[in-house]
């Protein structure tokens, strides 16, 4: 079975889970991008755009973040963007029950991936990844080097838009020279 094969296997997996249905909305969003990326990009949960369309980051933050990726010569195809929570959850925020589901499914698909760098934008990439709680107002920027691979922490590209998009666009400018 190739990465693509594995992924896809994923998906279904991921579309047919009812824990993850539980107390969400619309569409699953599993992820898209390159099977084979050297980069992935880990945000929170879907919001309303991505619940309709199925597809992560194509709301307003979406638009930024793909906008990011291109100012730093990233091409948006040769990269994979998902989120540790699949659905919409009800109450907007994701509980930490879905979380610590979600991260089930993203640990695999990180598995099958293999990249050498991970970008965790914002605390619950961060937290369904590394399981740890992270200051992301004092990390942004840097990177984590654990078990053979590259942690980037930044902010997620929603808190970016609200608070402060300089310091997200300068950190995503460090992104291009660790691949
Ligand atoms: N925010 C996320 O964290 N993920 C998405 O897919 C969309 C918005």
């Amino acid at each position: 079975m190739n990465k693509a094969q594995a992924l896809q296997k994923i998906s279904t997996k991921i579309k047919r889970c009812l824990i993850c249905r539980k107390d969400s909305i619309g569409l699953p969003v599993v992820g898209e991008g390159d099977p084979d990326a050297k980069i992935v990009f880990i945000g929170e949960a879907p919001g309303k755009t991505e619940s309709l369309t199925g597809r992560p980051f194509v709301g307003r933050s979406g638009k930024f973040l793909r906008a990011q990726l291109k100012t730093i010569g990233l091409d948006e195809k040769n990269v994979y963007i998902t989120s540790p929570v699949k659905y919409l959850p009800k109450q907007g925020t994701p509980t930490p029950q879905q979380i610590a589901h979600g991260r089930t499914h993203l640990d695999e698909q990180l598995a099958v991936i293999n990249p050498a760098v991970i970008v965790l934008m914002g605390r619950v990439a961060a937290e369904a990844v590394l399981g740890e709680y992270l200051a992301i107002s004092k990390l942004h920027g840097q990177t984590i080097k654990k078990d053979n691979k590259i942690y980037f922490i930044s902010y997620h590209p929603a808190a970016a838009l609200r608070f402060d998009r300089k310091t997200f666009i300068q950190d995503f400018k460090k992104i291009r020279k660790l691949i």
